[in-house]
């Protein structure tokens, strides 16, 4: 850890998409900025690899393995954490799929499902399951992490897209919900970022010039501290 003041010390944050990527790298930094955190995803590996790491930084973490499209488990995660925990002050809603790239009427139903339930209603369901939780903080804050396709309309990136278009609209529907609360809602586009989810829609790009996972953790940072302001916005990594 730096000898800097830690931006979120004490504070109780769930990071879903934990095992690798961005959220791995979230997890990281949220851990070595003071933050308990409760690192989300399906490979289990993955997840206690992030809690070596953490532990190696001197923070702490508890793993939640969950299939993020497992929505009675997702419910069950809230009730579990509010028996232990009363409260969550951070909720990184980060896990995504691509699906695959191709015209959408050759989108296979089952891969269509995968990647709305995924990148959109299970970030629905946290919302739905963790909204009383993050309003127990004294400064709760929900961050979102989305993509710039989006707002494109690229075409052969349609589940994808889609997803991403709705879950902005779904995040800022939520921040004008909370507006007159302490509780902050806000995305972040994080730009080309060199992981799995990356290489899967650019296979021949050369990793080596993109951003690492560790470059753009900053915004969520910011926007999980206790004395950010915003609402409502996007921010770009
Ligand atoms: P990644 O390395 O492939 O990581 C994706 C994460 O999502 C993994 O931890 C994965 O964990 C988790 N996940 C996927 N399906 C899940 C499920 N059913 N249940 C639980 N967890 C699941 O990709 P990434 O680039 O870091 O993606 C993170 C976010 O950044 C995504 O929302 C993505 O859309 C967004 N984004 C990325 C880029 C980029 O250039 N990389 C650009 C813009 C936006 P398990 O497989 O272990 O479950």
């Amino acid at each position: 850890m730096t000898g800097s003041p830690q931006r979120l010390q004490g504070r109780l944050a769930l990071v879903t998409g934990a095992s690798r990527g961005i959220g791995a790298a979230v997890a990281r930094r949220f851990a070595a900025e003071g933050a308990h955190v409760i690192l989300v995803a399906r490979t289990v590996g993955g997840l206690e690899e992030r809690d070596d790491e953490i532990r190696a930084l001197g923070g702490s973490a508890t793993l939640a393995p969950l299939d993020l499209r497992d929505f009675d488990k997702l419910d069950q995660m809230g009730a579990s954490l509010y028996q232990r925990f009363g409260r969550l002050d951070v909720l990184v809603g980060n896990a995504g799929v691509l699906g695959a790239l191709s015209p959408l009427g050759h989108v296979a139903p089952t891969l269509w499902g995968e990647v709305i339930d995924v990148n959109l209603t299970a970030n629905w369901r946290l919302i739905r399951s963790l909204d009383p939780l993050l309003r127990r903080s004294e400064a709760g804050r929900a961050i979102f992490t989305t993509c710039a396709a989006g707002r494109e309309a690229l075409p052969y990136w349609g589940a994808y897209a889609a997803s991403k278009a709705a879950l902005e609209t779904m995040v800022r529907i939520y921040a004008g919900e909370v507006a007159r609360t302490p509780l902050k809602v806000n995305l972040v586009d994080p730009g080309a970022v060199a992981t799995r989810l990356r290489a899967q829609g650019f296979p021949a790009e050369d990793r080596a010039l993109l951003r690492q996972p560790e470059d753009v953790v900053e915004p969520f940072v910011a926007l999980a501290a206790a004395d950010c302001a915003r609402n409502g916005e996007i921010l770009r990594a």
